[in-house]
């Protein structure tokens, strides 16, 4: 344990951010890092608990040893702090920057509402230890003479991608897109994440033998059996892209569009990707002097409330269909679980007008194009309110209600009535693997990440890839010593 006494002594603190008006005025990071030693203070709050809630099972889902970590941090013991990191998380500079933090909402002292401050002390040894040089590329010692594609490069992925090429496989990532990183790439912002993070990380994963193929559909540009017949295992990581069905009428006109159709659109612009040759709707989508309305209440949601506010938007109203949420959780009920509270993203920070319990009616529009938005009030069971209706001025209107499963087309489609792909009574698609060893219904394809589980978080997709790695090494060697 650190400071024995440093949870009485020291205050919560974390980074920073640029002021709002400052930072919607680029699409940079904007939090302002900690010195060594604010962050050393912070670690030296860890009470090394003797159960950890911070480290699961309601807590990290890479079970990441975070009181250890803190500990060394305290004792100004970087190295064997990022050892330890990396021993459980592939990708700490990902989920340092991005991850909700479920560790926090479980930690002890989150029951007082000031918990250890984990996510900031994980992104500053992940930092720390590039600075340093620490982060080399690993390869591994013996090859096995074994060959294993992996088909898609998000988080679950890579993460599979990095232990399968350290255990002496060759690896082969084939990737839809121009770049590898999938959602954390083509969805998720600059400004949460810049994406110079993961071309280090790939140029790493090069050095340890990893090969990306970019530009490749599998299903389209190259059989996937091929793949199968080619490799000794395959690694399906596809991620759930298909976007939700929202039913709204009017979703056809100008100036309505899919949460991605924007996300993506805005994070190749920056990457300079030509944004030309895909099939957007209407190209360019940019909300400059623009009313604004977002449907949805999650991350895409927020990343579309971020992104108009950076292109210049007038007003950005974001509509929720559930009820507003209490501001404090009853800590003795839900702890150490992710409670349902009020919860306001850097980007909602940034102006949105956010409305809660409304439906989204229509899309109303004059001579093809969007002009209002028309909602109404619903009860605590999704029903409209009569008498409640009401419009709002839009020019532009972005759906980001959920996705619901992989794509059909492609490699789901080849593979149609092989590949056992399950429903739920939602209608969320996932490919049939089970937690144990990642097995698809067809011989040597094994599945991960959000394919497997549905829409979830960059820590899970971490998670996934590293135990299906275990299971895809167990399944070519009879053995593994990968960790799970
Ligand atoms: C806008 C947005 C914001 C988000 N923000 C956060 C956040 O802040 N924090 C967080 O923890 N999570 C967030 N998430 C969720 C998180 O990004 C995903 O859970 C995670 O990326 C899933 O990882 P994955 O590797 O399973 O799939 P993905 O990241 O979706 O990657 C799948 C990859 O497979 C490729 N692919 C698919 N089919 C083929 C094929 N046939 N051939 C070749 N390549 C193929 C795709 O091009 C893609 O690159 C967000 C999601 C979205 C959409
Ligand atoms: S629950 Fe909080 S205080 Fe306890 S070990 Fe984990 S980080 Fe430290």
């Amino acid at each position: 344990m650190g400071k024995v006494t440093g949870f009485l002594e020291i205050d919560r603190q974390v980074a920073k951010y640029q002021p709002a008006s400052d930072r919607i005025r680029h699409f940079r990071e904007f939090t302002i890092p900690m010195t060594d030693g604010e962050v050393q203070k912070q670690a030296a709050r860890c009470m090394d608990c003797g159960i950890p809630y911070c480290h699961g099972p309601t807590g990290c889902p890479v079970h990441n040893q975070i009181p250890d970590w803190n500990d060394l941090v305290y004792n100004n013991n970087w190295d064997e702090a990022i050892r330890n990191l990396h021993s459980t998380n592939n990708f700490p500079e990902f989920t340092g920057r991005i991850c909700p933090a479920p560790c926090e909402e479980a930690c002890t002292l989150n029951l007082e509402d000031v918990p250890v401050a984990i996510k900031t002390v994980e992104q500053a040894i992940a930092d720390k230890a590039y600075e340093t040089g620490y982060v080399v590329p690993q390869p591994a010692a013996v090859q096995t003479g074994k060959k294993v594609a992996v088909i898609g490069s998000g988080p679950a992925g890579m993460a599979a991608a990095q232990q399968l090429g350290r255990a002496g496989h060759e690896v082969h990532v084939y990737e839809r897109e121009s770049r590898p990183g999938g959602l954390l790439r083509y969805g998720i912002p600059d400004f949460k994440m810049e994406k110079h993070f993961i071309d280090r990380r790939v140029t790493q994963m090069q050095g340890e033998g990893v090969t990306f193929f970019c530009g490749v559909n599998v299903g389209v540009d190259k059989p996937v059996k091929e793949l199968i017949e080619e490799y000794d295992a395959v690694l399906y990581c596809g991620g759930s892209e298909t976007p939700r069905p929202a039913g709204i009428p009017g979703a056809d006109l100008e100036g309505v569009h899919n949460a991605m159709d924007y996300l993506v659109q805005q994070n190749r612009r920056i990457g300079r990707e030509n944004i030309d040759s895909v099939a957007w709707p209407s190209a360019p989508i940019l909300a400059g002097g623009k009313h604004v309305v977002v449907v949805g209440g999650g991350d895409t949601a927020s990343d579309c409330v971020g992104t108009a506010f950076r292109q210049g938007a007038v007003k950005v109203t974001q509509l929720d269909i559930r009820p507003e949420p209490p501001v404090k959780e009853d800590k003795l009920t839900v702890w150490p679980y992710w409670a349902t509270k009020m919860r306001v993203s850097s980007s909602q920070a940034e102006g949105a007008d956010r409305e809660f319990q409304v439906a989204t009616l229509e899309f109303i529009g004059e001579e093809g194009r969007l002009t209002h938005v028309r909602c109404c009030e619903v009860d605590e069971r999704r029903k409209p309110i009569e008498g409640t209706e009401f419009f709002i001025k839009a020019d532009l209107a972005f759906i980001a209600i959920g996705f619901s499963g992989p794509l059909e087309d492609g490699l789901v489609k080849e593979l149609s009535g092989e590949l056992k792909i399950s429903s739920d009574r939602r209608g969320n698609r996932a490919v049939d693997a089970n937690e144990q060893d990642y097995r698809t219904s067809i011989d040597k394809m094994f599945a991960a990440g959000d394919v497997r589980r549905g829409q979830s978080l960059v820590v899970w997709a971490i998670r996934e890839g590293r135990q299906a790695a275990r299971a895809v090494d167990e399944f070519l060697m009879g053995a593994s010593v990968l960790p799970r």
